[in-house]
């Protein structure tokens, strides 16, 4: 098989005004300047994309979105097209977040459709997949996270194109974590039902401490990672634990 190069994401979420965004990815390009073994990727805020994007020039951080809307313009308040993020200057988009899935009601349905949009805007799609705890305690976190694979993965994935982030909804922001045992099985169980070469990212709750040790878990390609991607020596902490 061929090496896959680790992804170390950070999720800004809906936080930092101007002054904090600008600081924060001028912080993370410093610091991208030194040696590292990873890929490296920031999603800001809409708001922010721009001005991040001017931060990170001539830096290997790439820049991406935190969702987009199946449709490529038209009457759609408040939404923003693939497209727009690709114009934008972003390379990746998160899609099916916990946060819009449960949050927002999104289906394998909709993510389907916004993974297409990614695509045909020429954005990387990275999807996110993930148990709730009361599935896992029934025994159904495979069955789950297999079940959003199938639903929300178009025909035509490939390596170049798609990232899975697994991302337990009761590990996101909770300072909680599923053992090592777990993150192996859900990640070999991924791993069967997408492309070969495709990466396969851990996210939630990771942080300076404990990213060593699931970074360096069988199939997982790296990190999704939210809190603590809002410091720059935190972010910087996790990418340098990466293999
Ligand atoms: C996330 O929301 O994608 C995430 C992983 O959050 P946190 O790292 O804060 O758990």
């Amino acid at each position: 098989m061929a090496e896959r190069r680790q992804l170390v994401a950070g999720n800004w979420k809906m936080n930092g005004m101007r002054a904090d965004g600008l600081a924060l990815a001028r912080g993370v390009a410093a610091r991208a300047s030194r040696p590292h073994r990873c890929d490296l990727l920031v999603c800001p805020p809409a708001t922010l994309i721009a001005a991040v994007g001017e931060a990170l020039a001539g830096s290997p951080v790439a820049l991406g979105g935190q969702d987009c809307h199946e449709a490529a313009s038209g009457a759609f308040t408040g939404d923003i097209s693939a497209e727009m993020l690709r114009d934008a200057g972003c390379t990746h988009v998160i899609l099916g977040h916990s946060e819009r899935r449960h949050g927002r009601g999104e289906s394998d349905a909709d993510v389907h459709a916004k993974v297409i949009a990614a695509w045909r805007a020429g954005l990387i799609a990275i999807v996110c997949v993930g148990e709730t705890r009361a599935e896992r305690e029934a025994g159904r976190a495979v069955a789950v996270v297999t079940g959003q694979i199938a639903g929300s993965v178009p025909a035509g994935a490939d390596a170049a194109k798609l990232v899975i982030a697994y991302e337990p909804v009761w590990a996101i922001g909770t300072g909680l974590t599923p053992t090592t045992l777990d993150i192996i099985e859900i990640h070999a169980a991924i791993r069967a039902h997408i492309p070969g070469g495709t990466r396969i990212l851990y996210g939630g709750s990771v942080n300076p401490r404990n990213a060593a040790e699931i970074l360096a878990l069988p199939e997982v390609d790296g990190g999704l990672i939210g809190g603590a991607s809002l410091k720059a020596d935190d972010f910087w902490a996790i990418a340098a634990a990466a293999q």
